[in-house]
């Protein structure tokens, strides 16, 4: 199971003491979202900054939309370039 990497604990959501923007963020796990631990990609995260979700890395692919691909173009990355 994960943890989140600011206060150690395996809750999701809010009430994080350490976090910045108060929601635990997992590390890890490139099928999950790390707010939220869902393995949905794209808007409707709840504990999402952004509202998207943002997967662990690792995977090989992107964090935010799932594709292989690399560079410009990802519609769920607040930079729009597609993160590993
Ligand atoms: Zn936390
Ligand atoms: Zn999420
Ligand atoms: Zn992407």
């Amino acid at each position: 199971m994960s943890t989140c990497k600011y206060c150690n604990s395996s809750n999701f959501g809010g009430g994080c003491p350490y976090s910045p923007s108060k929601y635990h963020e997992h590390n890890g796990d490139e099928k999950k979202c790390e707010f939220c631990d869902s393995s949905n990609y794209g808007g409707g995260c709840p504990y999402s900054h952004e509202k998207n979700h943002r997967h662990g890395t690792g995977g090989n692919k992107c964090r935010w939309c799932g594709s292989s691909n690399t560079g410009g173009g990802c519609s769920y990355s607040p930079t729009k370039i597609h993160e590993r």
